[in-house]
């Protein structure tokens, strides 16, 4: 019997898929396959005009898929094909590649793959993983051309591939232009040995809602065609060569999801209330401006968190003029019933870097120039930003402003002195905007979890980032598998530093929210409602399951919880006791588990 193996990635959509392998081309098969040889000086002509027709024959391609999943995708998603359509009018790269086939005289596909791979590899030298995912785009549209300009029977023909059982795709990355087979109901995961959870894989997989593992490094050279596999999203695993008891413990998973969604859908209209009678409020965190669809169908009680970052992805590699920021507020305020808290630009540490916004490799990306530092520093795109969210304020009385890793009070000064400036400059302007506009930090820098009571003399609210506040106040990088053992979310130092923010919060009148992953995790929610939470933050669909907990529990058994877990030492005691006191306290924590993780 083969044995089971595990690969490891980046889970990106959290649900579980289990299926045959279908192994899509990717640059490797490509490469092997490409011929290479000499044309004749007469045959130089025909030679350009060949790889010309390839060219065009590429962009009707795009244009026809980017036709038929109109109705699937957004406009943002849609957008990625006009990318593609933009490098291939690129008119550098296409004359390279003519001058390429006139000079040396090699085949046009040859010479193509040549120049795009000159590209390629000025991409991968950089530090930008903005541009690593551009590199993405760029793979896509070499094989593309390629492909056209070679006999097609010698590559699996990703259109006419016929997928008629339930089918994991696996791939170097998913293109764009696979997108059509992508939403073929029997494709039930993807797995790929790049890319983040930013890349256009990921954004993608969320959007189609289909379980996916990326950044798995080898999967493509692990599996073969029509083998049984898992794609544990939830997990961030891939399991090769299930048993067949494997299979259907995880098919079962799947089901049980299922289920559990629409049982969890169904509280939807309930209130969040705790049965001793305190309210809660559950919103959503979004980064896509359509996922306002989803925190609208969780009935979300606002957002809580916009990563406006998102903003400056889709209109790469322009930076987004204030009309685009305010439109997209705009739309933001017309279909989001409560409120709605803009995060001003967030971009660096792991998250994607913009050729524009950042020319230079730092050492240290996520201790370096990102979020508030780096707008302090290209006040031009901060004041651009700022400018449309004060206007949008002026539409609606439920904007909020957010300014994130904020660590400490100096900084804090400077950021809403320019704030101010930027009001000024308005007011000269006579253009109107809310002159009482709630402003507030988030707090994910330690420094700043140690001195609420300091930062709350100037702001309206605090939004607990547990993100990266965790990964600053253990100082561990989750990523790393030496260390990521030590990620624990219920350490004791932690969970006293948070009781700290919650007392001060309420003595203060600052309103405290929490809006990183440990909000929308049902293990954190009764140590979070005992020690204070009133407000939580979450991806829109972990909104059903957050509230069935709330709806369960009294207040005053978090608040016992509490009190016994302060009186802990180490993390490992915490959570043996937090699980077992969830299990005592909510009859259905476990299967709640079973389906989710
Ligand atoms: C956080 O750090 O917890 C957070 C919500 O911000 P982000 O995940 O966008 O860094
Ligand atoms: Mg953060």
């Amino acid at each position: 019997m083969t044995p089971q193996i595990l690969l490891r990635g980046t889970g990106v959509f959290p649900d579980v898929g289990v299926g045959r392998v279908v192994l899509l081309n990717n640059s490797q098969v490509i490469r092997e396959l490409i011929p290479f040889y000499c044309v004749l000086e007469e045959e130089v002509h025909d030679e350009v005009e060949r790889f010309l027709k390839a060219v065009e024959t590429t962009k009707q391609e795009i244009e026809e898929l980017k036709t038929s999943m109109a109705e699937k995708l957004s406009a943002s998603h849609l957008a990625i094909f006009d990318a593609h359509l933009l490098v291939l009018d690129d008119s550098m790269l296409m004359n390279r590649t003519i001058d390429h086939i006139k000079k040396h005289k090699h085949n046009a596909e040859h010479a193509f793959h040549t120049i795009m791979n000159e590209l390629l590899k000025q991409f991968s030298g950089l530090e930008d993983a903005y541009l690593k995912e551009k590199s993405e785009d760029l793979h896509d549209i070499s094989s593309r051309v390629i492909h056209n300009l070679m006999h097609k029977d010698k590559l699996k023909e990703i259109d006419t591939i016929v997928i008629t059982e339930p089918t994991v795709l696996v791939a170097q990355v998913i293109h764009p232009s696979d997108l059509k087979l992508l939403s073929n109901p029997n494709v039930v995961g993807i797995a790929t040995d790049l890319g983040g959870k930013t890349t256009h894989t990921a954004i993608i997989a969320k959007a189609l809602e289909l379980p996916a593992v990326v950044g798995l490094h080898d999967v493509t050279t692990r599996v073969t065609d029509g083998e049984i596999i898992v794609v544990d999203g939830a997990e961030g695993q891939v399991l090769l060569s299930p048993s067949e008891e494997e299979a259907r413990f995880y098919r079962r998973k799947h089901e049980m999801r299922l289920q559990l969604m629409d049982e969890l859908k169904s509280l939807s209209e309930l209130q969040s209330i705790t049965t001793d009678g305190t309210a809660v409020r559950l919103l959503a965190n979004i980064e896509l401006e359509e996922e306002s669809e989803k925190a609208q169908f969780f009935n979300a009680d606002g957002i809580g968190l916009y990563r406006s970052e998102f903003i400056f992805l889709t209109v790469a590699p322009s930076l987004p003029t204030e009309e685009q920021h305010f439109s997209v507020y705009k739309r933001l305020i017309k279909e989001i019933k409560g409120e709605i808290v803009i995060r001003t630009l967030d971009l660096g540490g792991e998250k994607f870097f913009h050729e524009v916004l950042e020319t230079f490799s730092q050492q240290n990306p996520v201790l370096g120039l990102r979020a508030v530092r780096f707008c302090m520093k290209r006040k031009d795109i901060f004041r651009t930003q700022l400018r449309a969210i004060l206007r949008a304020s002026a539409l609606s009385d439920r904007v909020r402003l957010m300014f994130p890793l904020i660590s400490g009070v100096d900084e804090l000064k400077s950021v809403l002195q320019f704030l101010n400036t930027v009001k000024n400059e308005l007011d000269k302007e006579k253009i109107d905007y809310n002159h009482n506009l709630k402003t507030g930090i988030m707090i994910e820098v330690p420094a700043a979890a140690a001195i609420p009571d300091l930062l709350a003399e100037y702001v309206d609210f605090f939004s607990i980032g547990t993100n990266d506040l965790i990964q600053y106040f253990l100082a561990i990088d989750r990523t790393n598998d030496e260390v990521n053992y030590l990620y624990q979310p219920l350490h004791p130092g932690l969970i006293r530093t948070l009781r700290d923010i919650f007392r001060i919060g309420k003595e203060r009148s600052v309103k405290v929210s929490v809006c990183g992953e440990m909000a929308g995790n049902p293990r954190f929610t009764l140590l979070l409602l005992g020690l204070g939470l009133r407000e939580f933050s979450m991806t829109p669909s972990s909104i059903p399951v957050i509230k069935k907990i709330v709806n369960s529990v009294s207040l005053a058994s978090c608040e016992a919880l509490v009190t016994e877990v302060l009186s802990m030492e180490a993390s490992k005691e915490i959570e043996a006791f937090v699980t077992e006191k969830n299990r005592e306290i909510i009859p259905e924590f476990d299967r709640i588990l079973k389906s989710l993780f």
